[in-house]
């Protein structure tokens, strides 16, 4: 394999056949100096590695990693820095620890353009590049598309945030069968052991007292496709396959249902495979290791320069015939999720045997003896709790990068939508902050609130009927102070068209933070949807002046605020206010029909005899019917006013009819009303011309 000794060799054979003319450069790019051509690196989201047979599960979940395990290496004691799904795989194509990449939750889109991805690595070494994934939380918009020449994140529904292991095959098979040159490297993420625990039958039957299991049974049988097809195209036998995932699942143990909070095992613990050319296994690692690893052993295999400053350690040593001695390494893991509800951060540090977790009680564990970290040793042994704890300052200091706010790019809409409705948009954002301040309150005191916090934001997403007031009051009972929680109440008492709640709601988080933009719009809703229009211009004012004027607002919010000012402002009649208003959000996007009709009306309606402008409205009032193909009987009713207005009264009473058959097939009584009162004034108005 490629050792060091090995590789000296080889440059000096390389360098004789150069000097001799030999085209021996084409001969090391088609196959490396271990036989490999292809690399596939396979992501399992959310899997714990005891879920997996070759980890020791009680059944048989895994039979096709299990037999790429038999010819290959186990790494049985793999870490993974975070146990949240974008930034864990930041770390796994980056070789770097969330302190450097400056990753820490799932919404972050900020990618260190420094960065170099492992994809980045082989399309310069002339490699296909494909990545298929399976949800939206590792978006190409994120950055982790660089370096793939196919990045497969567009789903066959476009509103759906994530996709079966079958789908996404789909997508990576149609892509693998037209590479017929180039060596290939293939990045497949399987989504589907995440939460909800729905695996297709026949797992949902075989697994169905442990339907989390089902679903890695499920993905591990759609692997056994990837294989299938590998060998059918005459791939498998020169592909370094690996197979590893982004992070656990606590299903329950220390409090935690699912993954993003703790970092104790169940959650950092994943598995880590390598299958190399050839059969060399089974073979067992007991040392530590990382998915941090991945980046620095594929190069090495491949023969790569690895990208200088990442913390990954190679681990291609062990692959050969004298593996390396077992060395005091210690792996770095953190959530900083606690943040979000103003408590301590939880940094850790593991070794093959000890975990050290620095926290307000800080924790240290036993891993050998009491791998469930059930017996915190902290008291017992001092020193060596000081020793790590001193270590995990060094690792930081060393590995610790200021992010540039400035630089952070934008999400688009549509990436927004996806993690709004998979439950990532909802409280605050994490703090990056690797000071340690004893004076915080310990993350371990605050699990059940979190857990709760959780179970609510969910139901922003469902249609279910809940009494808000109740919940609101059992949340905020517990955590008085925070602000996360009244946001969430308004959202879903906005949601529920409940507007006295979300007044109720939206006061008190000013109270808490009375410069929150987004808390001044959500008021201003709730009090435009309870009709009180003064109350609801006065927030929405406020929202647009406290709004930072950068790039983190998306385009869209700005533009329906500035909307729904312009609506508040026409129903108290103050319409040349109004008119500003319609006009700025129309410069965000031209083709709006709803703020096209508004502004028309309002155009149509105010005295100002500066700001009327009858033959605008007509026009806007055109095209906003022609965006909705005439169907939409409010615009209809518009242009009937906006002709019979510039006194083409026979042009307004034909579309005011059409206008109103529209309204009566919609069964909107007011609506109707409506239009059947402009008809009979416009007919009167045409009858007085006859
Ligand atoms: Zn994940």
């Amino acid at each position: 394999m490629a050792t060091n000794k090995t590789r000296k060799s080889l440059l000096l054979i390389m360098l004789v056949v150069l000097l001799t003319g030999a085209g021996i450069w084409f001969v090391a790019q088609q196959r490396s100096v271990s036989g490999i051509r292809h690399v596939v690196l396979i992501s399992l989201d959310t899997t714990r590695a005891d879920y997996l047979s070759c980890y020791g599960y009680g059944r048989p979940t895994t039979p096709n990693i299990d037999a790429l395990a038999k010819q290959g290496y186990l790494f049985n004691h793999t870490i993974t820095p975070i146990p949240l799904t974008l930034p864990a795989h930041t770390s796994m194509l980056t070789g770097t620890i969330p302190p450097h990449h400056g990753r820490h939750e799932n919404k972050d889109p900020y990618f260190d353009p420094s960065l170099v991805t492992l994809a980045a690595l082989l399309k310069t070494k002339g490699y296909s590049t494909g990545a298929f994934v399976g949800s939206q939380i590792l978006n190409g918009s994120f950055g982790l598309n660089r370096g793939f020449d196919i990045y497969g994140d567009q789903f066959a529904d476009e509103d759906q945030s994530e996709r079966r292991a079958g789908e996404v095959n789909r997508a990576a098979f149609e892509w693998l069968e037209k590479q017929k040159r180039k060596p290939v490297f293939l990045f497949l993420h399987y989504y589907d052991p995440h939460d909800a625990y729905e695996p297709p039958e026949p797992f949902a039957t075989t697994f169905k007292e442990n339907l989390y299991a089902g679903e890695i049974a499920y993905t591990d049988h759609c692997i056994g496709k990837v294989i299938a097809k590998l060998k059918s195209l005459g791939m498998y036998e020169s592909s370094l396959i690996i197979v590893t995932g982004d992070h656990g699942e606590m299903l329950g143990e220390h409090g935690e249902a699912g993954h993003m909070y703790f970092i104790y095992q169940s959650a950092v613990k994943v598995p880590l495979i390598y299958k190399l050319p050839g059969s060399s296994g089974p073979q067992r690692i007991e040392d530590i290791a990382g998915i941090i690893d991945i980046v620095p052993t594929v190069c090495d295999l491949l023969d790569i320069e690895p990208p200088t400053g990442i913390q990954g350690k190679n681990l291609a040593p062990y692959f050969s015939n004298t593996p390396p001695q077992s060395e005091d390494r210690h792996i770095y893991c953190e959530s900083l999720y606690p943040t979000k509800y103003e408590a301590n951060t939880l940094l850790s540090l593991v070794s093959n045997r000890w975990k050290y977790i620095q926290t307000t009680r800080p924790e240290l564990y036993d891993l050998q003896k009491d791998p469930g970290e059930q017996t915190n040793l902290v008291k017992t042994q001092p020193q060596r709790a000081r020793i790590l704890k001193d270590r995990l300052a060094q690792i930081l200091e060393k590995t610790v990068r200021q992010k540039k706010p400035h630089e952070e790019t934008p999400l688009d809409a549509e990436t927004l939508k996806h993690l709004h409705s998979l439950g990532y948009l909802t409280g605050n954002s994490v703090k990056e902050d690797f000071s340690f301040d004893q004076d915080k309150e310990d993350p371990k005191d605050l699990i059940g609130f979190h857990e709760e916090f959780r179970k609510v934001s969910r139901m922003l997403g469902q249609d279910e009927l809940v009494d808000v007031r109740a919940l609101g009051d059992h949340l905020i009972k517990q955590r008085p102070g925070f602000y996360g929680s009244y946001s969430l109440l308004i959202g879903i008492a906005l949601k529920q068209k409940d507007y006295e709640n979300a007044i109720l709601f939206g006061k008190k988080a000013l109270e808490l933070k009375p410069d929150s933009f987004k808390t001044h719009n959500t008021l201003g809703l709730a009090y435009f949807q309870s009709k009180q229009d003064e109350a609801a211009a006065r927030h929405f004012k406020l929202a647009l002046e406290l709004m930072p004027n950068d790039q983190t607002v998306p385009p869209d919010e700005r533009m329906q605020i500035h909307n729904q000012l312009g609506l508040s402002y026409s129903r108290q009649k103050k319409f040349d206010l109004a008119i500003v208003q319609f006009e700025e959000s129309l410069k965000f996007d031209g083709k709006q029909p709803a703020i096209m009709n508004a502004l028309a009306q309002a155009l149509l309606t105010c005295r100002n005899p500066a700001l009327k402008n009858p033959s605008r409205a007509l026009e806007l009032a055109r095209q906003a019917c022609e965006l909705t193909q005439s169907k939409h009987p409010e615009y209809l009713g518009t242009l009937a006013v906006a002709y019979a207005t510039v006194n083409n009264l026979s042009e307004a009473a034909r579309i005011s009819e059409k206008a109103l058959v529209l309204a009566q097939a919609k069964g909107d009584k007011a609506l109707i009303a409506k239009q059947q009162k402009q008809l009979y004034l416009i007919k009167k108005a045409l009858a007085g011309l006859k």
